[in-house]
């Protein structure tokens, strides 16, 4: 295909297949009217893998109009206003492709955390839990709140539509592709019924899906590990796998253990694959547990790129921390929550229940769940987030040392956070190995994603505020396992394709422009000790062609009032959606 061609076709909108067609960026400055600003001078690092070019890149009208390598032929070109990167690297803006900011993303604490970390684009309603669709809003806010606290009823949405409608008219920073939770969605139909679901609740599962999608959302989120999402059917994922697909959309998936049976709940997410014919996403990539570490990452990822191989199009995301953070639930067997909160308040004013209760927490074993306890000790949990007042003082305390300030065993502990704190805390556990994880993030088939959990106050998993700059420390730069186009393409045009963004994720003519820049000692300042603390040294963050950091690594208009040009990415619409929803600032 010749080169006139694909220019015609980039100008027609299809602006992803010059990607394919041209090697070269394309200097266009016969075209094109005075940019809007011109960054010249810079380390370009385009996000396909490719190594990096010194040269210039503009924006026009929130677009990537202009690219062209340095050289001492160079013609002005002419602009509004001209920053030089200095060399600095400027790359495409980053993608979260996992986060849980559903609702942290529209205030400016948790938005600002990951914009210093150059994200520009986040994925929410993982693990199965999102703040819609909803039949019941009590049972899906409540389901909600075991993961993200105290939810308030005005950030609950029955549809992806009138998500979409409350975001455009708050305004938010980065931009937004939003997945549907499993959860909300099952609890919809069949509230916390503890069984399979049967033929009609699986079809309205199907409708209510289809509805979502066609509104926009990006594909669904199943959560095998927790309650209702665990009790979902070999046929209920399939059906549900087959509508994503018929819409070309994604389904991710918290797969049913990170533990002992790693591999065959790998496996059982390939087969919901295969036979719904859906693209997947495993989400957070891990072997949770000490005794399983070495003796399960290579064969799952194995079974990844055989079912590749196969024709079954998969990839995972994780983030470069040795611990996971989630609710405190997790430590319970599932059997304890499966008649809903309520009941288990009941249940546990029997003290034989307690007691067997006991021993399967710190012991035992339920189908697709092991005891935490027995696999890291109570030692390495570590309590995170808790929105009792009362208890807020055992935030950042690991389970062993809190019980015993109280003068408690470390179950009755735990058991007595579950019941003050309505099964609200979030918990922190270190539970894998770094030899596992260098396997994970050397894979081709790994994207970066946070997994971020925004909680108010306490002391939440750093991974919010420091992820992406730590995979280029950790993993490019220090321990050499990805070269840094390899780390920025896995934040990026991966990412961005995986979701079916198809116009952003790479530094072309015709993409939207968001941008990051940052230099060599681009880092992260967050520590479980301290994990709020900002990444330093990063030099610019542009959104749809706003300047949202300035090249002090500050936020334009200060923390309490930053710019807010982030849109909504729609499912097929993502490029009409963005005259339809229009950017907003302020
Ligand atoms: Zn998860």
């Amino acid at each position: 295909m010749s080169i006139l061609k694909s220019l015609r076709w980039s100008q027609s909108g299809i602006f992803f297949l010059t990607l394919f067609i041209s090697t070269f960026p394309m200097a266009l400055q016969q075209t094109i009217p005075e940019l809007d600003f011109l960054i010249t001078n810079a380390k370009i690092i385009d996000g396909t893998g490719s190594p990096w070019f010194l040269g210039s890149v503009g924006v026009l009208n929130g677009t990537i109009a202009f690219i062209q390598p340095n050289s001492s032929s160079i013609t002005p070109i002419p602009s509004k206003l001209v920053i030089s990167a200095d060399g600095s690297y400027l790359t495409p803006g980053f993608f979260d492709s996992h986060t849980h900011d559903d609702i942290g993303i529209l205030e400016n604490g948790p938005a600002i955390a990951k914009i210093l970390q150059g994200v520009t684009t986040i994925v929410t309603g993982n693990c199965g839990f999102s703040t819609y669709p909803f039949g019941s809003l009590e049972r899906v806010k409540e389901h909600l709140e075991s993961l993200l606290g105290e939810v308030d009823d005005r950030n609950m949405y029955d549809s992806f539509g009138a998500m979409q409608t409350s975001f455009i008219t708050q305004g938010h920073m980065p931009n937004v592709v939003s997945l549907v939770g499993h959860g909300p969605l099952r609890l919809s139909v069949m509230e916390f019924a503890n069984r399979e679901a049967n033929e009609t609740e699986i079809e309205t599962m199907c409708e209510i899906l289809e509805e979502q999608l066609v509104q926009g959302a990006a594909g669904i989120s199943l959560g095998l590990m927790y309650s209702p999402s665990n009790y979902a059917s070999h046929a209920e994922m399939v059906a549900l796998g087959k509508v994503v697909s018929k819409y070309g959309r994604l389904l991710a998936a918290h797969i049913r253990t990170y533990e002992g049976g790693l591999v065959e709940s790998v496996e059982e997410f390939v087969g919901v694959l295969r036979e719904s014919g859906a693209r997947g996403l495993l989400s957070h990539l891990q072997t949770a547990g000490k005794p399983y570490w070495g003796t399960r990452m290579t064969r799952a990822l194995e079974v990844l790129e055989i079912a590749r191989e196969e024709g079954i199009d998969v990839a995972v995301d994780m983030y470069p921390y040795l611990a996971g953070s989630s609710t405190i639930l997790q430590i319970l067997p599932p059997s304890a929550m499966q008649e809903g909160f309520d009941e288990f308040l009941l249940k546990i004013e029997n003290p034989t229940y307690v007691n067997s209760l006991r021993e399967l927490t710190e012991n035992g074993q339920e189908p697709g769940w092991e005891s935490k306890v027995k696999l890291i000790g109570w030692e390495n949990i570590t309590v995170g987030s808790v929105d009792e007042p009362n208890l807020k003082r055992f935030e950042g305390m690991n389970v062993t040392a809190a019980a015993r300030e109280i003068g408690l065993q470390e179950f009755d502990f735990v058991l007595l956070l579950v019941v003050e704190d309505l099964g609200r805390t979030n918990v922190i556990m270190f539970q894998q190995s770094q030899d596992d994880q260098n396997l994970v993030f050397g894979s081709r088939l790994q994207m970066v994603g946070s997994d971020s959990i925004p909680r108010s106050g306490g002391k939440p998993h750093p991974r919010g505020y420091g992820t992406f700059p730590r995979v280029l420390k950790n993993y490019v730069r220090e321990s050499r396992i990805i070269s840094l186009e390899e780390g920025v393409r896995k934040m990026t045009s991966m990412t961005a394709h995986r979701f079916g963004v198809l116009n952003r994720g790479i530094i072309r003519n015709g993409m939207a422009a968001d941008l990051v820049m940052f230099d060599d000692n681009f880092e992260d300042g967050a520590t479980f000790e301290d994990p709020t603390k900002e990444p330093t040294q990063i030099h610019g963050v542009w959104i749809n062609g706003e300047m949202v950091v300035d090249q002090n690594g500050m936020i334009i208009g200060g923390n309490s009032n930053p710019l807010k040009p982030g849109i909504v990415l729609a499912g097929d619409e993502i490029r009409l959606s963005k005259s339809a929803n229009k950017p907003k600032s302020r």
